[in-house]
């Protein structure tokens, strides 16, 4: 039974895919065995136990696909971008009506850099004739993007798409009703346009902000789209930098989590996922934003003890691939 809204992460990484080399691979499996006997395990028997001790990337990694959201209400489903993580979700989904022509899908698309459409060309439910996909984009020019895309020489499948696709362009800031939800539109700032999308059903509010640098965070300089951070259950944010990278990449496009963290607490957001991992940020990489962001996170607690403010707490996090998480 789908609560408010069930949002899964297929993909969190940004820019490329994350790979982790056999070299890696094997020093943190002898870190793991090393953390297995120095926890008191000492039989295979136990391994089961061992592993549900563990957050899930402290064992297996924040994931390697690069960004693909789904968000599900009572009602329906729809997907933000087509990262490789597509590709998992269109394997769920052929397990449903879409492996006989039955099944109707909506992506909606944030802008069209590469790590935000390469899994599109792989994504099993567009290959069964019968199928209606609905392709949504505030940028008009959607459909020549995603045709060239599906086409060759870049599509390995050289006919393209045998669904029935069509394309929906919207307008910026307004909202449309897709059965249970209310869909809204905001720009992001990022060098070409990029629009994030908040998401609202049973009274349970997602923002989903990849890809923005957040160069505009006050209430006045955010403007029309201070709505898309106002009134916000879950927000996914662009972590991909720590505040040196940021201060050094100027009009990258990305930003870092002490920036959300900031907006979230004024706005009283109550939980944030930081995502968008950098395509070298192996596990540690990710740990130590982590400890950053704790450090900071603290400090703004401390800070607001002494002045005696105020604060709004922030439940915080660093995304996964495989992450569900419900709104209810
Ligand atoms: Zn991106
Ligand atoms: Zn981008």
């Amino acid at each position: 039974m789908i609560m408010s809204l069930v949002v899964e992460f297929y993909g969190v990484r940004g820019s490329l895919p994350f790979n982790i080399s056999p070299t890696e691979t094997a020093e943190n499996f002898r870190q793991m065995m090393f953390d297995f006997f120095n926890s008191g395990f000492t039989q295979v028997s136990e391994f089961d136990q061992y592993i549900k001790t563990k957050h899930i990337p402290t064992l297996g990694g924040y994931g390697t696909h690069t960004t693909c959201v789904s968000i599900e209400s009572k009602k329906t489903e729809i997907i933000i971008d087509g990262g490789t993580g597509i590709r998992a979700l269109g394997k769920k989904l052929m397990k449903k009506e879409f492996s006989s022509g039955q099944g109707e899908c909506h992506i909606f698309m944030t802008h069209f850099h590469w790590d935000h459409i390469l899994g599109l060309p792989f994504f099993e439910p567009a290959y069964v004739a019968g199928n209606k996909i609905h392709i949504y984009s505030v940028q008009p020019e959607v459909r020549t993007f995603i045709e060239t895309v599906l086409s060759f020489p870049y599509n390995p499948y050289p006919h393209g798409w045998k669904c029935d696709v069509q394309f929906h362009i919207l307008l910026p800031r307004t909202e449309i009703q897709l059965h249970d939800m209310k869909i809204t539109p905001y720009q992001l700032d990022h060098p070409d346009p990029c629009w994030g999308y908040k998401i609202e059903s049973g009274g349970k509010v997602y923002s989903h902000a990849t890809d923005t640098e957040a160069t505009r965070v006050s209430r006045k300089s955010l403007g029309l789209d201070l709505p898309f951070y106002q009134g916000v259950d879950l927000i996914f944010f662009d972590g991909q930098y720590t505040l040196k990278d940021l201060a050094e990449k100027i009009n990258w496009g990305h930003s870092a989590a002490q920036i959300g963290l900031d907006l979230a607490i004024r706005e009283g957001i109550k939980k944030i996922v930081f995502s968008h991992h950098d395509p070298l940020a192996n596990s540690q990489r990710i740990k130590a934003l982590e400890r950053q962001t704790e450090e900071y996170y603290e400090w703004r607690i401390e800070q607001a003890r002494r002045n005696k403010e105020q604060i709004n707490e922030v439940d915080w996090s660093f995304s996964y691939e495989g992450q569900r998480i419900e709104l209810k």
